[in-house]
């Protein structure tokens, strides 16, 4: 620690003006944006007028650890105690919820809103498409949603959709669009891509809101820049505009979203929009040995290395089950960061729609799966007579609740049972936001996890688990599943500076999104990472191996049928991959893969050929052929 070079110094020394860092992988750019907030801080800026920028969340995290390490920052604060400042540090989604929470009235949002995962969003489309007609076959909830986020990224709002769209589905998805708006809204719910969305639309539109954000911060730095899309540069843009204290780095050859809306030339074109900008270019690799570098030689290891020091990374969510088999078989830990699978399950999602209504009673999903679970009088037919008064008077199903008149014309059991959901939600609202009771001493608020085990046992959770798992094991396993959200919230607890309910939901939903449990090296789990090259960016390992070095996979087979048009898109992940090694590298491919229900021959990647200087040979031409071939044929035989 501690030591920088003299590019990285020049960069960490420059204390004011726009700056650009663009560098290769594993250069210390990161390491620029850690050094350089903490400089600032030394040199008289307040910890908390700093913004940092990050891509995932885990890279957040790790940036936090090191500048309070830097720092000497205190790891832990009581409940109730005030925090001491610093860094704002998040990714751009954590950072636009933090700006929504304090400006959803000028929305029109009620002030607790909920976070929609792409599960529940598709939900929410399924219910819009039936209303306005429209068969499944035609137009999936899932395509809708997809058309609708391609649109969001790309600034189209409700009214102007349908001059957006150029096909028949396209203009029954914009038909859909502004219901599926309304529908969230009534709902005090936003998805993902809302999240920037309307930040951006606040920020923008709105010069109190901007005015009172961009005020908050003299310094903002963006890690990964060249992946940001135009509704994230943007908000940066709008922060930065008044201080010019903007820091971007970035690396031009590691763009990989442009699937998702990103472009490059954000970055490229830095200097334009900031005309006085210094650029510092970097130059030395830290991260990997040369001969990862050049690609020339294998390496030997000889130090002793451990589970956490492996990662197997992939490029299609099939890919690592074998590798998952084989490494349980033989009882190596390991972690899968590419699948939400924990928190598909049923009492995991019955316990976090629990916190999200007490948090956000409006939240319709969370509370109609809570709704009679455990059983409270709530019958299917009352809960369809809610929700046809909630649709007729356009108000959600929370409010309609509250409507003593229309309360009345329930069965009895359904009027006791709204009673004691209102019950339960304004006791439990008050235990998680930590109120206390006038004669309660404030250092004996009970943390977030103890209120939680109070709720699973007034809930009765446990005793509904053993009804409706009549087999011991899988009750045990299922119960083992409570236990982990409890230690999830003890774990958040521990980490945040000013834990809150609506801020640990939020963390969940959108470490979700990028398809990480949360769990990783750092919280002390030392096991093997299988995970994609898009969430293996920024991070280092020192040994990887990259799987399914073929045709098909890396590039995959849209990328080279036409259907998307991206094999630099491609070369650049394959490039990721590789500068994520710091002592060995291990490129390898089956030699056949079933495909249809029949082994077929592979090809391998042309990147193979590439990387090691013979990007003209004959076999990658010709594996080049064989799998242009084969993607057109899997394309015409799809549906
Ligand atoms: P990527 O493009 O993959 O995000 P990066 O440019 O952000 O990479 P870092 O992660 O900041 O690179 O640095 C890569 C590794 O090199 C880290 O382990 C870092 O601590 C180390 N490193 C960077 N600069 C130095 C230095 N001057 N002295 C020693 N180690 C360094
Ligand atoms: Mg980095």
């Amino acid at each position: 620690m501690g030591q920088l070079n003299p590019a990285q110094s020049e960069a960490v020394g420059t204390l004011g003006g726009p700056l650009l860092v663009l560098a290769g992988a594993g250069t210390g750019k990161t390491r620029v944006i850690t050094f350089r907030v903490a400089n600032l801080i030394k040199h008289g800026t307040a910890a908390d007028r700093i913004l940092a920028v990050t891509f995932t969340n885990k890279a957040a995290m790790e940036m936090q650890e090191r500048i309070s390490g830097q720092l000497k920052l205190p790891k832990r604060v009581r409940r109730g105690q005030p925090a001491p400042a610093r860094p704002q540090i998040g990714t751009f989604h954590s950072h636009c919820v933090q700006i929504l929470k304090r400006w959803t009235g000028e929305l029109g949002y009620p002030d607790r809103f909920t976070i929609y995962d792409r599960s529940d969003a598709e939900s929410v489309a399924r219910t819009v498409l039936r209303e306005i007609r429209v068969a499944e076959s035609t137009l999936s909830p899932s395509d809708f949603l997809n058309i609708v986020s391609r649109w969001k990224n790309a600034g189209v709002r409700p009214e102007n959709a349908d001059s957006a769209a150029t096909s028949d589905q396209e203009h029954i998805a914009a038909s859909g669009f502004r219901r599926y708006q309304r529908a969230l809204k009534l709902q005090a719910a936003f998805d993902f891509d809302d999240l920037l969305v309307f930040a951006e639309q606040l920020l923008v539109e709105n010069p109190k809101v901007r005015l009172a954000e961009a005020g908050r911060y003299d310094h903002v730095l963006v890690d990964e820049y060249q992946d940001t899309n135009g509704c994230q540069y943007r908000i940066i843009k709008a922060l930065a505009q008044g201080h010019r204290n903007l820091c971007v780095v970035g690396d031009d050859d590691q763009s990989i979203y442009g699937w998702r809306g990103a472009e490059v030339r954000h970055i490229l074109n830095f200097r334009q929009d900031w005309p006085e900008a210094k650029v510092v270019r970097l130059e030395d690799n830290y991260r990997s040995t040369d001969a990862i570098l050049t690609m020339s030689k294998r390496l030997r290891v000889d130090k002793t290395v451990s589970p956490g020091d492996f990662a197997i990374l992939f490029r299609t969510n099939e890919q690592p089950r074998p590798f998952e088999m084989e490494l349980r078989k033989r009882k190596v830990p390991y972690m899968i960061t590419g699948s939400q699978s924990f928190f598909d399950r049923k009492e995991v999602r019955d316990l976090l729609a629990y916190l999200r209504w007490i948090d956000s009673p409006d939240d319709e999903l969370a509370l109609l799966r809570v709704i009679n679970v455990p059983p409270r009088g709530m019958g299917a037919g009352s809960v369809d007579k809610l929700l046809k008064q909630a649709v007729a008077t356009s108000s959600s199903v929370w409010k309609v609740m509250h409507d003593e008149v229309f309360s009345a014309t329930l069965p009895t059991a359904a009027q006791g049972g709204i009673a004691s959901l209102k019950e339960l939600q304004s006791r439990y609202k008050a235990q998680f936001d930590g109120h206390l009771s006038a004669h309660q001493d404030p250092s004996q608020v009970p943390s977030m996890a103890e209120v939680l085990i109070k709720l699973i046992d007034d809930l009765k959770y446990r005793e509904e688990i053993q009804r409706l798992y009549a087999e011991p094991e899988e009750a045990a396993m299922r119960i083992g599943s409570l236990e982990s959200v409890l230690n999830s919230i003890a774990q958040y607890e521990e980490s945040a500076a000013e834990p809150t309910l609506d801020d640990f939901l939020a963390s969940i939903v959108l470490s979700g999104r990028e398809y990480g449990s949360g769990k990783d090296k750092q919280q002390g789990l030392n096991a093997v990472s299988l995970m994609t090259y898009h969430s293996a960016k920024g991070l280092e390992f020192p040994i990887v191996y990259m799987i399914g070095m073929e045709e098909g996979v890396l590039p995959h087979r849209r990328s080279i049928s036409g259907e998307i048009d991206s094999v630099d898109e491609e070369r650049r992940l394959c490039y990721v991959g590789v500068t994520r090694a710091q002592d060995e590298l291990a490129l390898s491919l089956p030699q056949s893969r079933f495909k249809w229900g029949k082994p077929r021959p592979t090809y391998p990647s042309r990147f193979l050929y590439e990387l090691t200087g013979q990007g003209d040979h004959p076999n990658r031409i010709k594996s080049i052929q064989a799998a242009a071939q084969e993607a057109k044929k899997s394309g015409r035989t799809k549906r």
